[in-house]
């Protein structure tokens, strides 16, 4: 049964009709905002609505947090990491606050979300006087109004999750874009906070999807990927549909060059989606299927639902339909309980599939989660040991992984330019996510351009161009 929420076309109206109002009050003061996000693409992607929300109200966007009257701060809460980091960042803005009283200092994103947070984070930084979930992003201009009123405001979502559509955006990138057709998560991997802090899963109308995906399109955008916390179970919520019939439908969207698509889950990626990959020519020949672990026992605790030889046969399936497809994955080492056995398997897993790259990370317990309250925690030397010899061999894997493409031929999606004292390079990714760097010109950025692989440099891949080609 459907059971998704949705903000009310009349409530988004409300919201950008405030906007607008505080437009004449905010634009001629030349009021500047400054946002730093932290953590996934699903972050990036909420701070491109605030901007385009913010933009709207009449904020310019500020180079620096000195130069900026509102700084926002978009977080994460997936490990400690990144909130030890957020805390340093918050305490430093202390003096900045005091030299210019009328600084709007606010925190959003997943870990405002976290149970108490927001208000430990009010009594802590007092200079800090806005505050707000990842599910209420709609409501900024509301909660704005309040803080120029003088309000310290703190808002969150503890029960409806609701979807919002309609929402201006900002965009740094012209040729590539995120679009989200998942929010949240219902899977409870039992070391994982997402589900708590972003809610269950909700798939949106394909109706909305398409219109956002077209509408990029007719803007310059060729390259799409498609966000969600596990991608393969969109519309399971819906009366109809598929993440397979999904990529099937937008395939044929005008300007549309490369469509891509992040993350996976294991336990969902079924046969109809292997074929929709290789039967759909704008999809591209890449999946990131984070596998976590190479252990079985590990896989059970962390309550993935599927074995290492289930994950095996997706990628021998998926090499098989389409030979040139490259994986990148997510793994976690030091997982309670994890012997140095169970290790070693997650070890003889990266040799066996090799991968292109792998994002690697020490357990990290995060309260609330199963996996907190479990026995037999790692000790932190011992999770850092492994982490080291997972990462060195994983290296290993890439340089191997990147001789099979000395000669190849592809196009690329210039991405950046790293301007060096004698030449400048430029650097973008094949069809099937490999970096390639090679000379060119900083006005080729964000062209199409056909390179020839000629050697490899430790852990990448240096190539020439053989002709631009630009759509
Ligand atoms: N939904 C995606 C999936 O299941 O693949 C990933 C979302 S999560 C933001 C990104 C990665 O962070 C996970 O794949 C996992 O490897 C890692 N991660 C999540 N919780 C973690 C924790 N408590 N400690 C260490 N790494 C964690
Ligand atoms: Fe977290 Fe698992 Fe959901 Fe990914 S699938 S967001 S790791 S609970």
């Amino acid at each position: 049964m459907d059971q998704r929420v949705f903000v009310s076309k009349e409530e988004i109206e409300r919201q950008m009709a405030l906007c607008d109002r505080l437009h004449c009050e905010i634009a001629p003061r030349g009021l500047r905002f400054y946002i730093e996000t932290f953590g996934c693409q699903m972050n990036v992607r909420d701070s491109e609505t605030m901007k385009g929300i913010l933009a709207r109200m009449g904020y310019a966007e500020a180079e620096s947090k000195e130069q900026a009257d509102l700084i926002l701060f978009n977080t994460c809460c997936v490990r400690d990491h990144a909130e030890k980091r957020l805390m340093g960042n918050i305490g430093a803005l202390k003096e900045l606050k005091e030299s210019n009283p009328a600084l709007i200092i606010g925190i959003c994103g997943c870990m405002m979300q976290q149970k108490g947070m927001a208000e430990r984070m009010l009594k802590r930084f007092p200079h800090v006087s806005l505050i707000f979930g990842p599910n209420v992003v709609f409501r900024l201009p509301e909660m704005l109004e309040r803080v120029l009123n003088g309000e310290r405001v703190r808002m969150t979502d503890e029960e409806h999750f609701a979807i919002a559509e309609g929402l201006p955006r900002v965009r740094d990138n012209v040729r590539s874009a995120f679009v989200n057709i998942t929010y949240g998560c219902n899977n409870y991997c039992t070391y994982c906070i997402v589900p708590f802090v972003r809610g269950r899963e909700r798939s949106r109308d394909y109706e909305d999807i398409r219109a956002e995906v077209e509408s990029l399109c007719a803007e310059g955008i060729t390259e799409i990927t498609l966000l969600g916390q596990n991608v393969n179970s969109y519309a399971n919520d819906l009366p109809e549909g598929s993440f397979a019939e999904l990529l099937y439908k937008l395939n044929d969207v005008p300007g549309l060059k490369r469509l891509r698509f992040m993350s996976s889950h294991p336990k969902d990626l079924t046969d109809d989606v292997i074929r929709a990959i290789a039967e759909n020519d704008k999809v591209c020949h890449h999946v990131h299927l984070p596998v976590q672990s190479g252990s079985n026992e590990i896989l059970k605790r962390m309550n993935r639902k599927y074995t290492r030889e289930q994950y095996l046969e997706i990628i021998r399936k998926l090499r098989k339909a389409i030979p040139d497809i490259e994986f990148t994955t997510d793994i976690i080492v030091g997982f309670p309980g994890e012997t140095e056995e169970m290790f070693q398997e997650t070890m003889s897993l990266v040799r066996e599939v090799g991968y292109a790259a792998a994002f690697t990370f020490a357990y990290s317990p995060r309260f609330g989660t199963a996996a907190a309250k479990m026995a037999d925690q790692i000790p932190e030397d011992v999770k850092k040991r492994r982490l080291y010899e997972l990462n060195a061999l994983q290296a290993e894997k890439t340089v191997e992984n990147n001789a099979e493409y000395v000669g190849a031929v592809g196009e690329l999606l210039v991405e950046g330019c790293d301007q060096r004292t004698d030449e400048t390079m430029l650097y973008g990714k094949f069809r099937n996510f490999k970096m390639v760097y090679f000379a060119g010109k900083p006005e080729q950025l964000n062209q199409y351009v056909t390179v020839r692989v000629l050697r490899t440099s430790k852990n990448s891949l240096i190539g020439e161009q053989v002709e631009s080609n630009n759509g």
